[in-house]
């Protein structure tokens, strides 16, 4: 949910049922050497535990390339027969604008070390953009009231509110029915401790983060 964009889902490859597509492009059905190459990449892929697909059916490129980004597909692999005759690959990462070229030699180890630098890519984004919609400043309902408004009309998202909480399953029902803000953890190290429960005013038994469930 973090990490979709306007083609879709893109999926950390840790988590991703398929973490790479082989797809053939240009006339690759009169050149039996790209399927006998993306057969012998495929099956390295696989060996080494990678999920892998290699696409083969009678779509457009264009058409499958969408597909899988849709899909949320980590790393894409084209192969064609002027990439062939140059000895190489071309590599498109999921969040990445562009493709890059990569050298036949070195794909199956390229497409390894991207999975990997993807990974870390999309936590590292995940974790700014937490901490960008982070709010630790909130300390009743009609703060958070306000700060749900004030972000509506900045067309920002309300993001994550570090509140007080007396532990009364009542005041979490009524924080949730008047801000649809409901409790998501209550963190071992808080970047502040709150003293006094969001809702009721008496004294916070736990400081939690509270944010909208999409
Ligand atoms: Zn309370």
């Amino acid at each position: 949910m973090v990490h979709g964009d306007e083609q879709g889902l893109v999926l950390p490859p840790r988590i991703a049922p398929t973490q790479v597509v082989l797809i053939p492009v240009g006339p690759w059905k009169k050149n039996p050497a790209i399927m006998e190459k993306l057969d012998e990449v495929f099956a390295q892929l696989k060996a080494k535990g990678i999920r892998v697909r290699l696409d083969d059916s009678d779509q457009s490129p264009g058409y499958k390339f969408n597909e899988w980004e849709l899909k949320g597909v980590p790393v894409r692999v084209e192969l064609g027969p002027r990439d062939l005759e140059n000895n190489q690959a071309l590599m498109k990462a999921r969040d990445e604008g562009e493709k890059v070229a990569v050298d036949l030699a070195n794909l199956v180890a390229s497409i390894e070390q991207e999975l990997q630098t993807m990974q870390t890519r999309l936590l590292e984004k995940a974790r700014a953009f937490r901490a960008e919609h982070s709010h630790t400043h909130i300390d009743d309902l009609e703060g958070l009231k306000k700060h749900i408004t004030d972000s509506t009309e900045k067309e920002e998202i309300p993001g994550w509110i570090l509140a007080g909480w007396c532990g009364d399953d009542a005041c979490e029902d009524n924080v949730k029915e008047e801000t649809k803000f409901t409790t998501r953890n209550i963190p071992f190290n808080p970047p502040a401790e709150k003293s006094t429960c969001i809702n009721c005013g008496n004294e916070a038994k736990h400081t939690v983060w509270f944010a909208r469930a999409y």
